[in-house]
């Protein structure tokens, strides 16, 4: 009898090909409306050409435009220069370089911290983290809209996972009272800015609740360093509130145009790390180039032009919220002030068809936003992630502005 006869006796075959997701990602491809795996062919900045046309690229996390700025750029050819294409090797072993000692000190000065460790990816870094922080006996409180990687982690750890409804102060405060009674260490995650619907936990009133029960806080900024607080740090930074959070994460894939994770704490945290976060010591470091660029990337954010260019897509961000607002869409919540304004504008559609007819209907008018389709929303809860840089032009946010009222239109009838 051969393999594949016993692997079909199991019925995995059958697994593949009758999967849900995959029938409906099959015949969404099928009709032309799939947003997922548009390959670009050119530069990231606030055009990109896709499949054969410039689209404006409303769909991306390079909120400062630092992904094609020419000292970043430079900053990752340097490194590819004097380090190579790969260091072939754990951060533990040879994947170690002058440039990451560098590159963690100047976090570590930025941030305000003792001390900071540089992951290989930001999903690597949370899934890392949290397995070597919690383990079972343990709580991890978690808002439901707390990110994939994080979950992850704490399902990884096999401490007991209690969730929250998503900045819900009333089943928050719930939440940590059962979990007190669970008898071993209490650590809550959060993100300092949610990915998907761009608003953020209200730390004020939460951390107050934390230091009652006694928990240790983990803040994901992938989203906000570098673009949140006036140093650029992120939510800590905007709340006043750096030291109450034990364990500050952030991401290097989006605002710092390279790829990567970081977490900036004290050096007690990131010494216990270095020998117990599996996923840092048993997987190969980033490529040196990523390491180069997003080095730079926080050396230009911290430059009077790092400001600007932090106030410009704050305006921008204003401006495309309040217009798309004027069209009557449905939009998330928003933080009140300007200062807090959000560059994730979710656009709710509802409906995951309806919404990638939408996104279809968009990109060939020359726009590329993100969508969200459930499980990575609640069901029914699809929506258009809307994120314009600080590069976009006002010309260019009115072109897209004005598809987005014509697209209205079709969808209407
Ligand atoms: N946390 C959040 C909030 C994220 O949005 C992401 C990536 N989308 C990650 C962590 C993971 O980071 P990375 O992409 O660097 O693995």
């Amino acid at each position: 009898m051969t393999t594949m006869q016993n692997v079909d006796q199991r019925n995995w075959v059958g697994k593949l090909t009758t999967a849900e997701r995959l029938g409906r990602y099959r015949a969404a491809s099928a009709a032309g409306i799939i947003p997922y795996f548009r390959a670009a062919g050119s530069l990231l900045g606030p055009v990109v050409e896709m499949e054969g046309r410039d689209r404006l690229m409303l769909g991306s996390p390079n909120y400062l435009g630092l992904a094609s700025h020419p000292e970043v750029i430079a900053g990752a050819k340097a490194a590819v220069d004097t380090y190579g294409t790969s260091l072939t090797g754990s951060r533990i072993l040879n994947g170690t370089t002058v440039l990451h000692e560098q590159f963690e000190e100047e976090l570590a000065d930025w941030l305000q911290v003792e001390s900071a460790l540089v992951f290989t990816t930001g999903y690597q870094t949370n899934i890392g983290t949290i397995s070597a922080l919690v383990g079972p006996g343990d709580t991890v409180v978690s808002d439901s809209y707390a990110h994939a990687s994080m979950l992850d982690g704490a399902g990884l750890s096999r401490a007991k996972l209690r969730g929250f409804r998503h900045n819900r102060m009333d089943l928050f405060e719930d939440s940590m009272e059962r979990a007190s009674r669970d008898g071993g260490r209490i650590l809550v995650i959060l993100d300092g800015l949610y990915s998907m619907e761009g608003d953020l936990p209200p730390l004020d009133e939460m951390l107050p609740i934390c230091e009652k029960y006694g928990a240790a806080v983990m803040l994901d900024e992938a989203h906000s360093i570098g673009v949140l607080g006036e140093r650029g740090t992120g939510a800590a930074e905007l709340f006043g509130v750096e030291d109450k959070i034990d364990i500050r994460m952030g991401a290097m894939s989006k605002a710092l145009a390279g790829v990567g994770g970081f977490i900036a704490g004290s050096k007690d945290l990131t010494d216990y790390l270095r020998v117990h976060a599996r996923a840092f010591v048993f997987t190969t470091v980033g490529v040196p180039a990523a390491i180069g660029a997003s080095l730079a990337a926080v050396r230009v954010r911290r430059t009077p032009e790092g400001q600007e260019l932090a106030a410009r897509l704050q305006r921008n961000a204003r401006y495309f919220r309040d217009e798309l607002t004027g069209l009557g869409l449905r939009l998330g919540p928003d933080g009140e002030t300007l200062e807090r304004t959000s560059p994730i504008i979710p656009v709710h559609i509802g409906d995951d068809t309806l919404a990638m007819r939408w996104w279809r209907e968009l990109y060939d008018r020359g726009v590329f936003t993100g969508v969200a389709l459930h499980p990575g929303v609640p069901l029914d809860g699809a929506i258009l992630r809307i994120s314009p840089m600080a590069l976009h032009e006002r010309g260019q946010l009115d072109q897209a502005l004005e598809v987005f009222a014509e697209v209205q239109k079709v969808m209407s009838v």
